[in-house]
C-alpha cells in the first residue's frame, strides 16, 4: 500500500489495513505526530484514527461562548509552524491553524474521522498491534494492524464532562448544562446564569456571556489565581513592524515566552508570597479598592500548584467591575427550584446553571488493551518519562505539560518516537519496551503525578487508573520542559532501559 493511500473499508471485521504506525486521535498531538512522521520518517505507512467527525480534539469538542486558549499560541502552536496572530487565540483560530498544518503537509489522506477505537491487542508472535475501530457512519467494526501505536488521545472523555451530583438537582426548574456539551439552542438573553467553577473555563465563559445574560454569577467553592495582561507580546509586534520573517519571529517569541515562564515558575517556588501579592495587586487594580479580593480571588494554595489561567485584557475582572457578573464564594448545599442554596444560606437565583466543573479522566482513550491475550491495566505499569510504559511494547503516549503549553512536549515526544523508529529500522528490530533496570528495582513506585506538586480534580479522581512513576527522571513525567528539551534528544537508545527484540 502506498503511504498516502487511504485504507479500504470492505465490511465488518474485515482487515482494513496494515500500517507501520497507527496514531490515535486527531487533536493537536495527533496532527503533530502525523507531521513528525511525514517529515522525519517519510517511508512509514501510517494512519490516524479519530472518533470525532473531524480534526481538532479539544478545540472541536468545546464550543461554549468565548472558548479560547489560556496558553499563548507561540508555544501552544507547533515548533515548526509559525503563529502569526495574537497570543491568546479562539478555538476557531486554533482549528484554522491545525487545518493549515494538515493542508500544507498533505496529511489529509492519512486521517480517518468517525472511527472510534474500541480495542487494542498486542501479539508477540507477529509483533503487531491489532486495533478495532467502529465506523460512525456504517457501524462497522474494522480491524487495523500496526507495528507501533502512537497514543494522542488526550486525557479526558470528549463525549461528556464531569458534573458532581448535588442534592435537589431534579427540583431545579431551569436548565443545567456542561460547557463541554454546550447546546446550540441555549438562549441566554435576559436569563440569570450561574456558572459553577473557578477554572479557566469559568473565567472564559463568564465575561463572554456577561453582556447577553441578565446577570452571571460565578459560584466557586474556593478562589483561583489569575494573571492578566494585554493579549499581545511586545517583541512580536516590534519584529512584525520590522517585517522580520514570521518563522524567525515565531522562534524568537517562543524563546522569550519560555524564558519569562521559566523565571515566573521559579519565582512561584522560591518567593510564592511575593508572586501572590503581585497577582492580587493586578486584580485589585481592575476590581477597585473596595472589592473583597481576600474572599473571592485569594487562594489558599501556593501559586502554580494549579494551572494559572491568563485573562486577556482582564476581561473577567472588567465584567465583575461593570456589574454584569459577580462572584459568590461558598459551598453548594443544594439546588432549589429557582437557584442554588449555599451552605451559608444564600439563594443564588438562576434560570440556567452551567457546571464548569471539569473533566472525566479517560486513561488511554478508554480503550481496553491486551497483551498476548492478557488484559492490560496501565495502572500496573511504570512510565518511562511519561511517554512509554513498562511491559507495553511499541507504544508511546503524548501527555503534554500542564504548566507550560502541551504542544511543547508533543514536539519533543514526536522527535523521540521518530528517532526510536529509525533506530529500530536501522538495527532490524521489531519490538521495544521499557523495563526497570537492576538499579531501579527498589525504587518507590508512586502515583502518576505528585498531588503536592499539581492537583487538579480530574487527575486526583482518576489517578488510580493512570500508570505509576518512580523517583528518577527516567521513570516520571517531570513536567519540566527546560530539562526535557535537552534530556530527550540525548536519550541513549541503547540504554538497558530499552529492551528490544
Ligand atoms: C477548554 C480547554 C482549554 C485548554 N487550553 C489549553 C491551553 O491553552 N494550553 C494548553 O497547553 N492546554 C490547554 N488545554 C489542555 C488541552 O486539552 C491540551 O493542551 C491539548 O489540546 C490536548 O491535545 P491532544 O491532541 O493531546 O488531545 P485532545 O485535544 O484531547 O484530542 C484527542 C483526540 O483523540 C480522540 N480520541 C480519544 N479517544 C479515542 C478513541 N478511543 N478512538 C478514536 N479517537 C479517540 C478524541 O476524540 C480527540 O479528538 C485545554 C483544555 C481545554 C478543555
Amino acid at each position: 500500500m502506498d503511504s498516502t493511500e487511504p485504507y479500504r473499508a470492505t465490511g465488518t471485521g474485515t482487515p482494513a489495513g496494515d500500517f507501520d504506525v497507527l496514531i490515535v486521535g486527531a487533536g493537536i498531538s495527533g496532527i503533530g505526530a502525523a507531521y513528525h512522521l511525514t517529515t522525519q520518517c517519510p517511508d512509514r505507512r501510517f494512519v490516524v484514527l479519530e472518533s470525532q467527525a473531524g480534526f481538532g480534539g479539544t478545540w472541536r469538542t468545546h464550543r461554549f461562548p468565548g472558548i479560547r486558549s489560556d496558553s499563548d499560541l507561540f508555544t501552544f502552536g507547533y515548533r515548526f509552524k509559525p503563529w502569526t496572530g495574537p497570543p491568546i487565540a479562539t478555538a476557531e483560530e486554533i482549528l484554522r491553524y491545525m487545518g493549515a498544518v494538515i493542508d500544507e503537509n498533505g496529511l489529509a489522506p492519512h486521517m480517518h474521522y468517525g472511527h472510534t477505537i474500541t480495542g487494542a491487542s498486542w501479539s508477540s508472535e507477529t509483533n503487531r498491534w491489532t486495533v478495532e475501530a467502529v465506523r460512525a457512519d456504517t457501524g462497522e467494526t474494522l480491524q487495523f494492524t500496526a507495528g507501533f501505536l502512537w497514543m494522542c488521545q488526550g486525557y479526558y472523555r470528549h463525549d461528556q464532562g464531569y458534573t458532581p451530583e448535588w442534592p435537589g438537582m431534579a427540583d431545579f426548574r431551569g436548565r443545567i448544562v456542561h460547557p463541554q456539551t454546550w447546546p446550540d439552542d441555549l438562549d441566554l438573553t435576559d436569563r440569570r446564569v450561574v456558572v459553577i467553577g473557578s477554572g479557566a473555563t469559568a473565567a472564559t465563559l463568564v465575561p463572554a456571556i456577561a453582556g447577553r445574560a441578565a446577570h452571571v454569577t460565578m459560584l466557586q467553592r474556593s478562589p483561583t489565581f489569575f494573571r492578566t495582561g494585554r493579549n499581545a507580546i511586545a517583541i512580536a509586534d516590534e519584529l512584525r513592524e520590522l517585517q522580520v520573517d514570521p518563522a524567525w519571529i515565531h522562534e524568537i517569541v517562543r524563546k522569550r515566552i519560555l524564558l519569562d515562564q521559566a523565571r515566573f515558575t521559579r519565582r512561584c517556588m522560591t518567593e510564592p508570597d511575593q508572586v501572590r501579592d503581585e497577582l492580587l495587586a493586578a486584580a485589585r487594580e481592575l476590581l477597585g479598592p473596595d472589592y473583597d479580593l481576600a474572599r473571592h480571588f485569594t487562594p489558599s494554595y501556593r501559586p502554580w500548584r494549579q494551572r494559572i489561567a491568563f485573562i486577556p485584557d482582564g476581561d473577567l475582572f472588567r465584567a465583575i467591575r461593570d456589574g454584569g457578573a459577580s462572584v459568590v464564594t461558598d459551598e453548594i448545599a443544594r439546588f432549589e427550584a429557582d437557584g442554588i442554596r449555599t451552605r451559608s444560606g444564600e439563594l443564588v437565583p438562576a434560570d440556567i446553571v452551567v457546571t464548569a466543573t471539569g473533566f472525566e479522566l479517560a486513561a488511554m482513550g478508554d480503550i481496553p488493551f491486551a497483551i498476548d491475550g492478557q488484559p492490560l491495566d496501565f495502572a500496573d505499569t511504570v512510565t518511562y518519562r511519561g511517554m512509554m510504559f513498562t511491559g507495553v511494547p511499541n507504544l508511546a503516549w503524548v501527555f503534554g505539560y500542564f504548566r507550560a503549553s502541551w504542544t511543547l512536549r508533543a514536539d519533543l515526544v514526536g522527535d523521540f518516537v521518530c528517532r526510536l523508529l529509525q533506530h529500530m529500522q536501522a538495527k532490524g528490530l521489531a519490538r521495544v519496551e521499557p523495563a526497570l533496570r537492576a538499579e531501579d528495582h527498589n525504587m518507590p513506585v508512586l502515583p502518576w503525578i505528585d498531588p503536592e506538586d499539581f492537583n487538579p480534580g480530574y487527575l486526583l479522581r482518576g489517578m488510580d487508573r493512570l500508570p505509576r512513576r518512580g523517583d528518577k527522571p527516567e521513570w516520571q513525567h517531570t513536567q519540566d520542559y527546560w530539562t526535557e528539551k535537552d534530556a530527550f534528544p540525548a536519550i541513549d537508545l541503547d540504554d538497558p532501559v530499552f529492551v528490544y527484540r
